[in-house]
């Protein structure tokens, strides 16, 4: 039986051990925290349960598979409920756009607030998408892209579908008003891209969404990752906590073992989920082959979160509140490409008391609220600015959606991009990886499988086919592929 160590317990580690470990392998899990889920954690604070991370669950059908594929129901560990709407856009004008659970819905939304051309031209747009979407979704994003000529063949239906604009330029052929278009293309923020520099094809997630829906794992999404760690461990997978890998060990040209924190553990190959970047400059030690993971590379921005619980009830705000900062455009400048301070963020709100009423703890409301801000490439010194920045966030939120908030907080705490660099091991404490360019996608991207020495391999956000739950969750389809093509079924 081959002996595969993971380096990592996020989706990606979590669904690459259970793929693995229901084709035969010996696999070992090593997490650096005392608790497994990286991004997707949960952190419990004076009692109060918070999702860290990834709160909005889409395309489950690839959870399911990773339960069915180990004998099990995801049914019997998680109950999905749908969110209703699935998002409330909130401009700096007052204006508000509910968006989502049903299409008939948000297209006399967008018509009621928007006017009937805006509507029709809605339907076109969702139409653009699923045709992006039929093809870089459904025909690529499982597929390992190992060579260039392997991304060449789809090069005409890519031309087709304009993935020389952004995401941002393509939402702007169709709507015309600035904030219809904000909201239609603020996707890649949810995967680390901005808008106006996203590759278009990365609209394939406006599809995804309608396809599948929108849901919250009751509970908080910890119950999915508690859910993947029991059946990881019903079969045994050895699973070690608080164990840093330190270094990946090779000879000849072949990775034989890790060595971590504590010992040193033999195997026949090696899966990593930590942070590309950073396992090649701390855990391996020499640059990766491929000339687009060397030079130049965009990491995503990074993320201040800010956990909160209230003792009012805010029953009128959504699940999924995004705020628009006035200066939209500017401020995503001032974020990727200055990486300076910024004090008018843009805000996603989740209030998960809206779907969950078991997320209403001890009678109160709990919340995060999320800011994207430079990753740590800029020179923003977060031990000295991240009081400030909590009380823009805090002063922001109470003028435009929780009245009387400050007074009403019961329990809070935050993490800044220090948390994504020192905790999670994160190159420059970028919050979902390398950007979603297209020179830092499919073949450009981190690839699935090392071309510099045998038996080591890649699964995760930086990884083909990208960021997000469902993207991560694919790289590890992508992963299993190649490790069975290399090791066979064991
Ligand atoms: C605040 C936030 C909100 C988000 N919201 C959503 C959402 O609503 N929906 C969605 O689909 N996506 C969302 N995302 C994105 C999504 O969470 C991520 O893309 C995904 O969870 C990343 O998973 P991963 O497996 O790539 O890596 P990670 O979750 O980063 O896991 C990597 C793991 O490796 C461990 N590690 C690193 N180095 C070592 C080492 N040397 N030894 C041992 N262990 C190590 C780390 O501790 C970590 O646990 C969100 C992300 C954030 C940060």
């Amino acid at each position: 039986m081959k002996k595969i160590i993971v380096i990592g317990s996020g989706f990606g580690g979590l669904s690459i051990a259970a793929r693995l470990k229901s084709k035969g392998f010996d696999v070992k899990l090593l997490e650096k925290q005392a608790d497994l889920g990286g991004r997707a954690r949960t952190f419990i604070h004076n009692g109060y349960k918070y999702d860290a991370g990834p709160t909005v669950i889409t395309a489950p059908y690839l959870i399911e598979e990773l339960f069915a594929m180990n004998q099990e129901k995801l049914s019997d560990y998680v109950n999905l409920l749908p969110v209703k709407p699935w998002y409330r856009f909130l401009f700096d004008n007052g204006e508000y756009l509910d968006y989502g659970e049903k299409l008939g819905l948000t297209v006399k939304e967008i018509k009621s607030k928007y006017g009937y051309q805006n509507a029709v031209s809605y339907i076109k747009l969702l139409k653009h998408s699923k045709r992006i979407f039929n093809k870089a979704y459904t025909e690529l994003s499982d597929q390992p892209f190992e060579t260039i000529g392997s991304m060449l063949k789809h090069l005409p239906e890519l031309i087709r579908i304009r993935f020389d604009r952004s995401v941002y330029q393509s939402v702007d052929k169709f709507i015309g008003n600035k904030n219809l278009n904000q909201a239609l293309s603020m996707h890649p923020l949810l995967v680390g891209g901005n808008p106006y520099s996203t590759t278009s094809i990365y609209l394939l997630i406006q599809y995804l969404e309608w396809k599948w829906g929108v849901f919250y794992s009751e509970g908080g999404t910890g119950k999915i990752v508690d859910g993947l760690e029991r059946i990881l461990e019903k079969n045994s997978v050895d699973i070690k906590k608080n164990t840093e890998a330190k270094k990946i060990i090779y000879k000849k040209n072949r990775v034989v073992g890790v060595e971590t924190d504590k010992e040193v553990l033999h195997c026949d190959g090696v899966v990593c989920n930590s942070d590309p970047t950073y396992t090649y400059e701390k855990l391996l030690g020499f640059k990766p082959k491929k000339v687009s993971n060397r030079f130049n590379l965009k990491h995503s921005m990074s993320l201040f979160v800010l956990y909160f619980s209230t003792k009012k009830i805010y029953k009128d705000v959504q699940h999924h509140t995004i705020i628009f900062s006035r200066r939209h455009h500017d401020l995503l400048n001032d974020i990727f490409n200055k990486k300076i301070f910024i004090n008018d963020p843009s805000l996603y709100l989740h209030r998960p008391g809206a779907t969950d009423p078991s997320m209403i703890q001890n009678n109160n409301d709990t919340f995060y609220v999320l800011a994207p801000v430079p990753n740590n490439l800029g020179n923003v010194n977060w031990s000295e600015r991240a009081e400030e920045f909590s009380n823009i966030i805090i002063k922001t939120l109470q003028e435009k959606i929780m009245p009387e908030l400050s007074e009403n907080i019961v329990d809070s705490f935050y993490i800044t991009p220090d948390y994504f660099e020192h905790e999670l091991n994160t190159y420059a404490g970028s919050g979902f990886g390398i950007q979603p360019v297209f020179t830092q996608s499919a073949y450009f991207r981190y690839g699935n499988k090392s071309l510099e020495t045998g038996g080591l391999y890649f699964v995760g956000a930086s990884t083909h086919p990208g960021a997000g739950i469902p993207g991560v969750l694919s790289t590890s389809k992508v992963t299993e592929k190649l490790i069975l093509r290399d090791y066979g079924n064991n």
